[in-house]
């Protein structure tokens, strides 16, 4: 399928973003609430009414309705067109940028379990297991597809010892550090996502872990300094652990142009 320009994989991969993003806001609202993602339907949380197909057209839907349930006129929160737009956006980008093409799809599939995982950890102070251990599984399964196709199993390798690795040390953090500053969740989370990253090989993988506590520690003390948050505060660590593995995804681009 070499003859298939990439930016005609990027538009798919973007439309697919669109469908996927308007599922990650389902996910974000039932995992955490521990319903069902398959029945009932999708429905206003306030008024029960069941949401026509029309209007539950990814991102289109929220600005025709100005923002609100058709029946009761409840406002429906920004957060469904931004997850929407975000994924189809970091679709895009990562299937246009990312080199080779064929660890994309893998790579589709952890932005989708960090940007899911980020918004319910914002929201409910938690990091749900079940949609990071489906993450890493068909991550694993999509690693594996392309390690055969680059004819690199050693990749796939790295990837997995570097999860395990990273896992360990912020486990040990967790264990050391006072309670509440590192939860488990964090811990899957940075094992997870330096599984896809150690495929791209270690210094990616050590990147994306520095970079989460790099720009997760600078913004705290911002948020501190600022009276945002007080010291008392549980402040969400995923979502800065997440911006490091979006980083150090992006990151393989310089050092891809500058033949590192
Ligand atoms: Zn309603």
């Amino acid at each position: 399928m070499k003859h298939v320009p990439v930016t005609f994989w990027a538009l798919v991969a973007a439309i697919f973003g669109l469908i996927l993003g308007s599922f990650l806001n389902v996910v974000i609202y039932r995992i955490p609430n521990n319903k069902s993602l398959i029945k009932p339907r999708s429905f206003c949380p306030k008024c029960n009414h069941p949401i026509a197909a029309y209007d539950n057209i990814p991102i289109i839907s929220w600005f025709v309705l100005r923002g609100a349930c058709r029946n009761c006129k409840t406002s429906i929160s920004f957060q469904y067109p931004m997850v929407e737009l975000l994924t189809a956006v970091i679709f895009f980008t990562t299937v246009y940028f990312v080199k080779p093409l064929s660890v994309t799809p893998a790579i589709c599939v952890l932005f989708a379990g960090v940007i899911s995982t980020s918004v319910i950890d914002l929201k409910y102070m938690k990091l749900p297991s079940k949609i990071l251990y489906t993450t890493l599984v068909i991550g694993l399964i999509l690693l594996t597809l392309s390690s055969y196709q680059v004819h690199n199993f050693t990749r796939l390798l790295s990837g997995v010892v570097a999860g395990l690795v990273a896992g360990v040390i912020l486990f040990i953090f967790f264990l050391i550090l006072p309670p509440g500053s590192v939860g488990l969740g964090d811990v899957r989370l940075i094992a997870v996502q330096s599984v896809f990253l150690g495929w791209f090989g270690w210094r990616f993988a050590i990147l994306g872990f520095a970079l989460g506590i790099i720009v997760g520690g600078f913004s705290t003390l911002g948020l501190l300094a600022f009276g945002v948050k007080k010291m008392k505060d549980k402040i969400a660590f995923g979502p800065f652990l997440s911006i490091g593995a979006v980083m150090a995804v992006y990151s393989t681009l310089v050092f891809h142009a500058w033949n590192i």
